[in-house]
């Protein structure tokens, strides 16, 4: 069963070091996430295919890293110091403050055209506050999402040592675009791509790492002539759906939307949303967007630019003329590919019939469980009516719905229910010894890709052979660990959990014939392998 709510996901990532909350020693900075040793393998496996795949392996890409402290002006002609922002209102009765064009879209059952419409539907009375119903609102005002510092040692107190930090990684490919146009002497069509950093005070960040204010992009801006820019267009939507696919996610839980127009930021003539299905719905990958030449226009110098020192154009060699390319951005967020990636791997399977006493005392209290929902006063009618259904088909399909039954283990709502203690006492242990956890990350993400085990770890023959696998492994560029912790049973589960493709026992016929024993995490099967052939087997199998 995949996971059926982000709580899993974050329930495993925090005890098994993938993903914990930031600052957790001072109580934490709220969606604040720091990424821990498994996690920032994982991460750094989706940035690095991402790289090989839109820059190494085409002959029409380069690489660029930027700073992420800009020149102010670079916010001011991109048009972020006047519009990225969200309308903001507040509502007198509760003091809470809630994004007007949100409540706008809910209420009215489509979204606004502008600030000027909300603030007269605010003025009509026609919008109440979400959380208490109050129509006592203030006027919608833009909230501008970009964070900002000073440089310089003293702090002045006017705006003379301003700087943002950048939002987008974009802006500093459109003003290098002319530096790698010139230096790596490149014809039309060519892109840049970059990863960092970004930054946006975002007023409503959460659901775990898929909104935060600090996080990572890995954007291109695909440079074309005017006119080829409609196929450039489909030829990124389908290489950018492949990469994701190709890297075993389930084309089922992928989906190309394209954008309303209303959607549409000014600039763009066409945008094409990758979107995924999280655990909390269909949402946003990547965005793919024809933004035409409006941003190398806005840093050329012009009568509306008099600050730029030149202009970003191309001059066309079979033409004879100076062009200005149109440009196709593919921009992905890393944090969002790495957890739809983690999604997308959950696993939870009965591998075992646990006893049919202890399946009886787990149905009982399971129905004893949705009892309580159903009688819990307080609790909002939606979460009710969702804990009671989900416990009561668990209930009916034990042992077959453990797995789901992990699932509402892990639910904060449910976890406010007194019997739930009970549950749990019982419910984790049978799940322990009957279910396994895996996920089946592509080996190209796995965080190990090999992990090695002797099989018994008091006998220092197997100790030591395992390893030096370990270690040529490594060698050879395979990220492998060496585990001796536990029961062979017990590694295999564990290494299932992370998502370790493959684990290798040592045992004592290893030390015979030079053979070991490579188990496959998705088929389980154990196949006898010789150790000399291990470096190629798996070069191969990552290939
Ligand atoms: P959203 O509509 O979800 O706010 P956006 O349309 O503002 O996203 P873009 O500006 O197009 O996002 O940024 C490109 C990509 O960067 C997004 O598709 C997403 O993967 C990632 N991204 C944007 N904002 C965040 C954020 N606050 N936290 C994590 N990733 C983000």
């Amino acid at each position: 069963m995949p996971a059926s709510s982000l709580e899993t996901i974050v329930s495993l990532c925090k005890r098994r070091g993938f993903v914990f909350p930031s600052s957790s020693v001072y109580g934490g900075l709220s969606s604040t996430w720091d990424y821990g040793p498994l996690g920032v393998e994982l991460k750094n496996n989706v940035k690095r295919a991402w790289w090989k795949r839109v820059v190494h392996e085409r002959e029409d890409m380069e690489g660029l890293d930027a700073a992420i402290l800009m020149n102010r002006l670079v916010w001011k002609y991109s048009g972020h110091e006047a519009t990225f922002s969200d309308p903001m209102m507040d509502c007198r009765a509760c003091k809470t403050r809630p994004r007007a064009d949100h409540v706008f879209a809910a209420q009215k059952g489509r979204d606004p055209k502008g600030i000027a419409e909300i603030n007269a539907a605010i003025d009509a009375k026609e919008l109440s506050c979400p959380k208490c119903g109050s129509k006592d609102l203030t006027q919608a005002r833009p909230f501008n999402l970009m964070f900002k510092t000073s440089v310089g040692p003293v702090d002045l107190g006017d705006d003379s040592g301003l700087v943002y930090m950048r939002p987008e990684t974009a802006q500093g490919i459109f003003v290098n675009f002319g530096n790698v146009l010139d230096t790596m002497r490149r014809k039309l069509p060519f892109g840049i791509a970059q990863i960092g950093k970004a930054f946006r005070n975002e007023i409503t960040p959460g659901n775990f790492t898929f909104r935060t204010r600090e996080f990572e992009q890995m954007e291109i801006e695909y440079f074309v002539r005017p006119g080829e820019d409609e196929a450039a267009h489909e030829m990124w939507i389908a290489e950018r759906k492949n990469w994701y696919l190709g890297l075993g996610m389930n084309p089922d839980n992928l989906r190309v939307r394209e954008q309303e127009k209303h959607e549409l930021a000014h600039y763009a003539k066409r945008c094409v949303d990758l979107e995924y299905r999280f655990p909390m719905g269909w949402s946003e990958l990547e965005g793919i967007a024809n933004r035409t030449d409006f941003d190398l226009k806005s840093h050329s110098r012009s009568p509306e630019n008099p600050d730029a020192v030149g202009e970003l154009k191309y001059f066309d060699q079979e033409q004879k003329k100076h062009l200005v390319p149109y440009v196709i951005e593919p921009s992905a967020g890393a944090d969002r590919a790495t957890l739809a990636f983690l999604c997308d791997a959950y696993e939870d399977a009965l591998v075992k019939e646990p006893p049919a006493e202890e399946t009886a005392r787990l149905r009982e209290l399971v129905e004893s469980f949705a009892r309580s929902v159903g009688r819990r006063e307080g609790m909002a009618a939606d979460v009710k009516q969702r804990l009671v259904s989900s416990a009561e088909s668990i209930a009916a399909g034990l042992p077959g719905t453990l797995p789901q039954l992990i699932g509402l283990m892990e639910d904060s709502e449910a976890a406010t229910i007194e019997v739930m203690k009970k549950v749990r006492g019982v419910g984790e242990k049978i799940a322990e010894e009957h279910t396994r956890t895996v996920l089946h990350l592509h080996p190209r993400l796995a965080p190990v890709t090999v992990a090695v085990f002797p099989l018994k770890r008091n006998d220092a023959r197997l100790v030591e052979m395992a390893r030096g696998l370990k270690r040529d492994l490594q060698k050879s560029g395979i990220r492998a660990v060496y585990d001796d912790t536990g029961a062979i049973g017990k590694l295999y589960r564990r290494q299932d959990e992370i998502g370790t493709p493959w684990c290798i026992t040592v045992d004592f016929q290893s030390l015979d014939d030079q053979t070991v024993t490579v188990r496959d995490r998705d088929s389980m099967a154990q196949d006898r392998v010789k150790a000399t052939e291990l470096g190629n087997t798996f070069a191969t199998r990552l290939a």
